[in-house]
């Protein structure tokens, strides 16, 4: 007797260092069941490093799963850049030759985790769907639904509640610095994903032997945020400075340092698409000083030293302890893939765009 299995969805987010996977039912928007295991570490080759992540990750997920489930689709949030975001090309699926995590660099983690997938969890998985998608950009949906689901499921008018929530920028700062800006309820990408972590910066008060140590080598001449305030960079700036030691530093100066160079990405950033609210993750605002010194040097550098009391069309400055904040959920990324890909693949099976609604209906949309 064979019985009719039940469609489950499934994301992976590899973390520096924790892989976290979760499962949901397909077609609605319940049955969520998260875990993690820590990254391959030290012990592991760097060369491995990777097959050993994407190995837990199949691992995890058949352990969420019951015998009577069926995996449909699963979305890997990788370290990016990735070669292509075309799903027809024979590319999708390959990281980039210049990602900053070295050992994720030309290889292709669709093709990878299918492999470990089939041999794991045997041909039941054999046409399951694959999709990557990027880090920041499944922690931004996430996190946005974590704020406003519940009033975005009672709204009667979806569409105006998001154009008064206003665009909403996430960041994660953490071994590189990267963000992610929803744009009245929709993830906004161009024709790659929002890169802040190589926006120029303005180095100030370092000497030249650390600018030297710092330097980016793909764009010596421009220093970027990445290559002076990341985890990278705090490690090479501070003798091995790991995050766990940063996060309880004392030192004012040196977080200062790090938060005034993302204070002037984010001060870009603000000129730019001037969000509602900005939401900041990953394990450089670990620091319980890091927060309230970006607050600092946002105002320090967009305050209008003329009219300080009216910074016209930035009133958000005037209050800026709810403007940016931490990042309170901890599965944000996982979630918000899983969100993603459901909307995927109403969005590639779905010719008429009628199940759109019915998927509306159930609570998957708005993202
Ligand atoms: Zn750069």
């Amino acid at each position: 007797m064979t019985e009719e299995k039940k469609l489950v969805i499934a994301s992976a987010y590899f973390a520096s260092d924790k892989v976290i996977f979760a499962v949901r039912d397909d077609g609605a928007a319940t049955g969520f069941r998260v875990d993690k295991v820590d990254a391959a570490g030290e012990s592991v080759p760097d060369d491995q490093k990777m097959e050993e992540d994407l190995h837990s990750a199949v691992e995890g997920i058949k352990n969420l799963l019951t015998h009577t489930e069926k995996l449909r689709a699963v979305v890997l949030i990788c370290p990016g850049p990735f070669r292509t975001i075309d799903k027809d090309s024979h590319l999708y699926g390959e990281i980039s030759h210049n990602a900053e995590v070295r050992y994720w660099r030309k290889k292709n983690a669709i093709e990878l985790f299918r492999k470990r997938l089939i041999s794991e969890m045997g041909a039941d998985t054999e046409d399951s769907e694959i999709y990557i998608y990027n880090q920041a950009g499944a922690t931004a949906v996430g996190e946005y639904l974590h704020i406003y689901g519940n009033k975005i499921k009672r709204s009667k008018s979806r569409g105006k509640l998001h154009k008064q929530l206003g665009n909403h920028l996430y960041v994660v700062a953490d071994y590189t610095i990267d963000a992610a800006l929803i744009v009245e309820g929709e993830p906004f990408h161009g024709l790659s994903t929002m890169n802040v972590g190589h926006h120029a910066v303005i180095p100030v008060d370092e000497d030249d032997q650390t600018l030297e140590l710092l330097q980016n080598r793909t764009h010596p001449e421009r220093p970027c945020l990445n290559s002076l305030a990341s985890l990278d960079a705090i490690k090479k700036r501070w003798s091995g400075m790991r995050s766990e030691e940063f996060s309880c530093c004392t030192d004012k100066s040196k977080i200062s340092r790090i938060a005034f160079y993302i204070a002037q990405m984010l001060a870009n950033v603000i000129l730019s698409v001037s969000p509602a609210k900005i939401v900041i993750g990953g394990r450089i605002k670990d620091n319980p000083h890091m927060i309230p010194m970006i607050r600092q040097h946002i105002d320090y550098l967009l305050r209008d030293q003329e009219n300080p009391e009216i910074y016209p069309g930035y009133p958000q400055i005037n209050d800026l302890d709810s403007f940016i904040v931490e990042q309170d959920y901890r599965d944000s990324g996982v979630k918000g893939g899983l969100h993603v890909l459901a909307r995927t693949l109403i969005k590639e099976h779905d010719e008429s765009n009628i199940a759109s609604f019915e998927a509306y209906k159930k609570g998957l949309y708005p993202l």
